[in-house]
């Protein structure tokens, strides 16, 4: 069962930036994201704002295909930086798998 930690968009700021509360989920990012793939990066800022870190853990390797092009945060009607949030996540992806 996903255990869910609502405090953790706040604890992801010691990772960089975390601007996951700002998104309404419109999927702008994923429809302007040259990767095409599935709900990409929406999902993972999803997971971030109801604080799933285990869901985040579990689909870690998709965080590394991002290329930082910067359209997504270019692109998003609400501020958010759904490319500095992955790479927050990436991160704490690391610093989860040195604690292991
Ligand atoms: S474009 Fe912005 S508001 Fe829309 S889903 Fe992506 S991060 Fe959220
Ligand atoms: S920064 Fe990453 S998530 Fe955003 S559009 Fe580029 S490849 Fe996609």
């Amino acid at each position: 069962m996903t255990k869910i930690s609502p405090q953790f968009a706040e604890d992801l700021k010691q990772y960089g930036e975390d601007t996951a509360l700002e998104c309404f989920n419109c999927g702008t990012c994923v429809a302007i994201c040259p990767l095409i793939d599935g709900s990409f990066p929406r999902k993972l800022i999803r997971y971030v704002q109801i604080g799933a870190k285990d869901r985040i853990l579990l689909n870690r390797n998709e965080l590394w295909k991002c290329l930082h092009c910067g359209l997504c945060s270019e692109s998003c009607p609400r501020g958010a930086d759904p490319g500095g949030i992955l790479l927050s996540l990436k991160r704490y992806a690391v610093a989860s798998w040195r604690k292991s």
